[in-house]
């Protein structure tokens, strides 16, 4: 089995070849087709979360241990499991769902694995992607996802479900109200092309970037707004006819999430996913008087997984740009990543 890992924070991932492992148990090695490149990598590579007022917080505290294979976008081939390995074959293509928790916990019994306290996300807490072959734990956690170009499977694993699981917390507004996204990047627009299937109103979206706003346009968003603009607020009241009854901010900064508020009429919800970092202050009197919902969004479900490959089988989504670089160039492609050089995503494929 060979991979490509962290071994030093920030540092060039490093080879390592060692025997491939056998399942045991329930387990189930895929031998891997795709793997997503994803710009969460770039905060499990660098090992830190920028908590605001020059504090961090390190993934090494939340049980993350090097050396570490990266990789959560993984599709793959199936080509042995575990004796107590149920409902898969030989040669069965599958995309694993990574956000893996204990599976015993209360919040596992719920299927809201990705919250566990004791989480097992493949290539975060456990090997992923970036390699050759994938164990995966249990075969409940490999999706079918029919004739899905396995390239554009692979990200719905990330960016797909974390923009379905963003949406689905808006519930039946999506319907009849325009959102507002902010970040217009890959899962900015993710978000506006899944929001198109499930037959929602429309979107206003915001950026700072010219380029990523006329992308926006293009997949088809109601209006496009500077986020840096003086009047921004003004701008996207305007543009809602008045109420904003739920935002959701794919950047995560200070800026954005006080953005992200402002706008809100009453009763309205803010949708906090991205990472980016930063810290506010709140007026707690807001809180109730315009009786606002602040609500963080990580990943998705199992659940809402197969929901989107669903969704997206019947309903695909357009053809994002993907790159196929082999194995070999997974740190370039974290670089290219990391200086804003990827449009669209990186997808490794196997070694020749
Ligand atoms: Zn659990
Ligand atoms: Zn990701």
């Amino acid at each position: 089995m060979k991979s490509y890992d962290v071994c030093q924070c920030g540092a060039p991932l490093q080879f390592h070849e060692q025997p491939t492992p056998e399942p045991i148990g329930t387990e189930v090695l895929l031998r891997v087709v795709a793997a997503g490149v994803c710009h969460s990598d770039l905060h499990f590579w660098e090992g830190v979360y920028d908590l605001g007022g020059g504090r961090q917080l390190k993934l090494a505290d939340r049980g993350m241990t090097l050396p570490l294979t990266m990789g959560h976008e993984t599709v793959g081939e199936v080509v042995a499991f575990g004796p107590d390995a149920k409902g898969v074959a030989i040669g069965d293509r599958r995309l694993a769902y990574p956000w893996i928790g204990c599976g015993a916990c209360k919040v596992c019994q719920r299927s809201d694995e990705q919250l566990c306290l004791k989480p097992r996300f493949l290539g975060v807490f456990r090997p992923g992607g970036y390699s050759d072959f994938l164990m995966v734990p249990h075969s409940r956690y490999l999706v079918d996802y029919g004739d899905i170009p396995p390239e554009q499977a692979a990200p719905l694993a990330c960016s797909g479900v974390t923009a379905y699981g963003a949406l689905r917390k808006l519930g039946g507004i999506l319907q009849t109200e325009p959102i507002v996204i902010i970040g217009a990047g890959g899962l900015g627009l993710m978000c506006l092309c899944i929001l198109k299937s499930l037959g929602g109103f429309g979107a206003i979206v915001l950026d700072v970037d010219k380029t990523k706003l006329d992308a926006a346009r293009e997949a088809g968003a109601i209006a496009t707004i500077d986020a840096n603009a003086a009047d921004v607020v003004r701008q996207i009241t305007e543009a809602a006819h008045g109420a904003v009854w739920g935002v959701i901010d794919f950047v995560g900064s200070s800026a954005t999430v006080k953005l992200g508020i402002d706008c809100l009429v009453k009763g309205g919800k803010l949708i906090v996913v991205g990472l980016f970092g930063g810290e506010i202050t709140i007026s707690t009197p807001y809180i109730p008087i315009k009786a606002m919902t602040l609500q963080g969004s990580y990943t998705g479900s199992l659940s809402e997984l197969k929901e989107l490959i669903e969704l997206v089988r019947h309903a695909p989504l357009p053809y994002i740009p993907v790159r196929r670089r082999v194995l070999s160039e997974a740190y370039a492609a974290l670089t290219d990543l990391k200086e804003g050089k990827v449009i669209g995503r990186v997808v490794l494929v196997p070694l020749g």
